[in-house]
């Protein structure tokens, strides 16, 4: 064990051989990864626990409130989650070592504990990276750092598939991996969440108790119980003389993790770090002049597994009594969360609900009154149609978390962000009520299915949310030829907003099939036509109209690998590819100057840093690529490679304007700040994931679709100023105005008077500057149609 990288298939088949040989082992698979490789779990007790392990579940699930019936369990279940990083590789390797020790050497504490075991959470990530460390290692391996093997090429083994990070996902649940685990997870929710980790190579082992800040929702037990898990692993890593931190990182906060998921959902949630990570390989001298192997490496992580199994089976009582109370929600502040708005951006949020088995309702109408999300005081909405989230329900302490519109905060200095408030990332009106709305099991909004019309001129369609967009693309993969509306449409006496979409039977005449292939698509995906009998409109602009244009069918090129930011490229990639579906061609950095450019009609950057890769010679093929005909759009931090190039329109705003120094006589009070303060001091600077409102210019076709202000989320405190001859369509006028999440006072001050989605104009082509990230980490929902916008407009 630790002489050699175990390959994900070859960890299945070991888990396989011990559940063949044990009565104490259940292996079980809960689906596949995007790559088809399994996803597994171990349940592993006594022989006896494991006969009666039906009952054992749903006993726990009953004392929770989330099956009918009562109970009073007295067994706990730790569930240990290996290798969400994929090269953080040792904790697979450690997963096979502890199913082993645990069965033969501590068959004691599995009287009282069941042991759910996911020995490979990312199987993508870790045999990306374990079959490049076994395809570059020297043997014996090369122990210097410098050593190829130390070094893994881009993208890395961390990431998924498709490059999420899939220790931010436990919510969002956009990934296949987190959507097959949740469903197990909700069939056991366990008492104690063990997520194994690795981190840099100099670090001692990190486990509980986490830092601050911790969430207010956490429980006095939840904290309390750290802290005895802490003190357990101590002892063990005190007796063989083991280093270890706690308490000074990792905090507990943004809900999407694998500690703080489980916490919210009535467990310990836990996150244990080892030195090691994609630079360990099988040994490395670190810069402690200390050997790491894999071997220790897999020793620290099986100690604390074991360790923590042991303190579960000492506090049986007081772990399965408080995990009960966990689920009484009679106190919270908020009763009712009550939603309104797009209803395509509702139904995703319910999916999204779903995923966790948590309960909504919908309003029979009626004003309702608490906390207004718009106008940030308390107020009134009317609630007709609107979804309605209770807190007095099992996952209510969860609900309060995603919903309410700030999030309290002990300190600023958080390892992720500060806002994360679904009300603005659903672009939704909401109120946050504390008294008890009830509402009906079910929608009343009904999709009424299309029907051929061949005597229509042409059917309308609405563009508004991400669906529409959808629509749009399965129309020109089905070669039917679309138009879109710069102008307000009114036909039949409805009225079509901008960007709607215009389907002529004279752009289809050729399509013999083309009434009831359109019809077809338009019902699969639930969007409602408008057959009109004429072309001729109620209003001024007829299907004819100069303002209608034809949507080409773009040829969208990416540019991923070195210099690109892989999770940012692997957002756009699981965009395109799996909710836009619309085909894009990824391009190597390295192979740039080799690209046909004109064969396509769009360049996407993802954030990145582009000044090796766009520099002279590269740059000037971009420049007359985009003169003649080409739309750039660039991404985040991508934008910063165009800062005050000439034709690019784009400019940094000024130096922070109060530099004067405090006192008349130059001396700056400021730099008195004491070396113990100067971390806190720091986060003026800061701005860590903050709600903000932006104003939006909806009559330029990258705002179609959209109402005149959105809801951003800022995650730092670059500030342009507004383009002097191009397009500002998303900007701040004036101050900076944050809605949720810390923003630092320097870096809000920063913001004032600057751009947040343009297009500057250039030859015959443009460059859109997208500064926000509009599908961060894939649940901002509401901005994913400036990015297809962006493409198609
Ligand atoms: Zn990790």
């Amino acid at each position: 064990m630790g002489t050699e990288f175990s390959r994900h298939a070859d960890v299945v088949s070991y888990f396989e051989h011990v559940a063949a040989n044990s009565k104490m082992v259940s292996y079980t698979d809960y689906g596949k990864t995007n790559e088809r490789r399994r996803l597994t779990y171990a349940v592993v007790s006594s022989e006896e626990n494991l006969r009666n392990i039906e009952q054992i579940r749903t006993d726990n699930l009953k004392s929770a409130g989330i099956l009918p019936g009562s109970a009073s369990p007295n067994k706990t279940i730790v569930w240990l989650s290996y290798n969400v990083h994929g090269n953080e590789a040792s904790s697979s390797e450690a997963a096979m070592n502890t199913v082993y020790k645990l069965i033969t050497e501590h068959p004691d504490y599995l009287h009282n504990v069941v042991v759910i075991m996911d020995p490979g959470v990312n199987p993508d990530g870790r045999d990306r990276y374990v079959n490049w460390y076994n395809q570059v290692k020297a043997s014996p391996y090369n122990s210097a750092q410098d050593a190829t093997e130390h070094h893994e090429p881009w993208p890395g083994g961390r990431p998924n598939h498709y490059l999420f990070d899939l220790n931010r996902d436990w919510v969002w649940a956009s990934q296949v991996e987190t959507q097959q685990r949740l469903k197990v997870y909700n069939q056991w929710m366990p008492h104690i969440h063990v997520d194994f980790h690795e981190q840099f190579i100099n670090n001692p082992y990190y486990f509980a108790p986490g830092a601050e800040p911790y969430h207010e929702m956490l429980t006095p037990f939840q904290r309390e119980f750290q802290h005895t898990i802490g003190k357990n692993n101590a002892k063990h890593f005190d007796k063989e003389g083991w280093l270890y931190f706690t308490r000074e990182s990792f905090d507990l906060l943004y809900p999407s993790y694998g500690d703080t998921y489980p916490l919210f959902m009535g467990a310990i949630g836990m996150t244990y770090e080892q030195a090691g990570h994609g630079m360990a390989g099988l040994g490395i001298i670190n810069d402690e002049d200390i050997e790491l192997t894999l071997i220790d490496r897999i020793a620290h992580h099986t100690t604390t597994g074991l360790s923590t199994i042991e303190v579960a089976s000492k506090n049986v009582s007081s772990l399965t009594s408080e995990f009960k109370k966990f689920f009484n929600n009679d106190k919270l502040t908020y009763k009712s969360f009550v939603l309104k708005g797009n209803p395509d951006n509702i139904k995703v949020l319910t999916e999204m609900l779903d995923r966790h088995e948590i309960k909504y309702s919908f309003s029979n109408g009626g004003n309702v009154k608490g906390y207004n999300y718009t106008t940030k005081k308390n107020g009134s909405m009317d609630s007709k149609g609107a979804l309605i989230l209770n807190t007095n329900q099992p996952k209510g302490k969860m609900v309060q978390v995603l919903f309410e519109p700030h999030t309290h905060l002990t300190t600023p200095l958080t390892y992720d962000i500060t806002a994360w408030s679904l009300p603005y990332a659903f672009g939704l009106e909401a109120i946050a009520s504390t008294s008890l709305i009830s509402g009906n099991p079910q929608s009343s909004n009904e999709f009424l299915t299309n029907v051929p019309t061949p005597s229509a001129a042409g059917y309308i369609s609405k563009w508004n949310s991400l669906k529409d967009a959808e629509f749009l693309s399965e129309l020109l993969k089905n070669n039917i030829k679309v138009r879109y509306s710069e102008n307000e449409l009114s036909f039949g006496g409805n009225e079509f907003g901008r960007g709607s979409l215009i389907i002529t039977r004279s752009d289809n005449k050729t399509n013999p099939q083309f009434d009831k292939k359109l019809t077809e698509i338009a019902n699969k995906l639930e969007r409602q036509l408008y057959a009109s009998p004429t072309s001729y409109a109620d209003k001024l602009t007829d299907f004819g109209s100069q303002y209608v244009h034809l949507i080409k069918n773009k040829k969208v090129a990416m540019l991923q690998g070195d210099g690109t930011i892989s999770l940012s490229y692997g957002v756009l990639w699981h965009f395109f590819e799996t909710q836009l579906k619309y085909p894009i061609t990824s391009i190597n950095t390295k192979n740039f100057s080799d690209v046909s450019w004109n064969d396509y009609d769009v360049l996407i950057l993802p954030e990145g840093y582009y000044s090796t890769v766009l520099k002279e010679d590269n740059f000037k093929i971009l420049e007359d690529w985009i003169s003649n005909g080409g739309k750039l759009i660039a991404f985040g931090n991508a934008v910063n490679v165009f800062d005050g190039k000439e034709g690019f329109d784009l400019e940094r705003n000024g130096e922070k304007e109060n530099d004067e120094p405090d006192n008349k006589d130059g001396n700056d009070d400021n730099n008195l700040k004491p070396y113990a303060e100067r971390e806190m001091d720091g986060t003026k600077e800061m701005i860590t994931g903050s709600i903000y409102k932006v104003t939006l210019d909806n009559t330029h076709p990258l705002a179609f679709g959209y109402e005149s202000t959105y809801y951003s989320l800022k995650l730092g405190g670059d500030s342009y100023r507004f383009l002097k001859d191009g397009y500002n369509v998303g900007y701040v006028k004036g101050d900076f105005e944050s809605v949720s999440g810390f923003s630092g006072e320097t870096a809000a001050k920063g913001l004032k008077n600057s751009i947040v989605f343009a297009q500057a104009m250039k030859g015959k082509g443009s460059v859109v500057y997208l500064l926000d990230d509009v599908i961060f980490r894939s649940f901002w929902q509401n901005g994913k149609l400036f990015m297809a916008n962006a493409v198609f407009f």
